[in-house]
């Protein structure tokens, strides 16, 4: 599952779409709006490039449950 942009806090800087190794994100620009748009989400491999690199924290990290259950003891509990 992709990121989640927050677009309340987003300043549209496209540092994220810069820096994304597989460019998911891109900045849309129609005359004078600018939106940051995940545009490829099926290609994201959860590095969290983005997610650290904001430098206004709005983008955050949805995973796939795949993903959750490699960090969970068979017991249910986390590592
Ligand atoms: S780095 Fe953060 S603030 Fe900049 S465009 Fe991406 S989501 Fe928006
Ligand atoms: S987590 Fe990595 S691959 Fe996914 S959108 Fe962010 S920078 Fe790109």
């Amino acid at each position: 599952m992709p990121p989640v942009i927050d677009h309340k806090k987003c300043v549209k800087c496209g540092y994220c779409a810069q820096i994304c190794p597989l460019d998911v994100i891109k900045i849309e620009v129609r005359g004078k709006e600018k939106k940051t748009v995940i545009k490829y989400p099926e290609e994201c491999w959860h590095c969290r490039a983005c997610e650290k690199d904001c430098p206004v924290k709005a983008i955050h990290m949805r995973y796939p449950l795949s993903h959750l259950m490699l960090h969970m003891k068979p017991d249910g509990g986390k590592h």
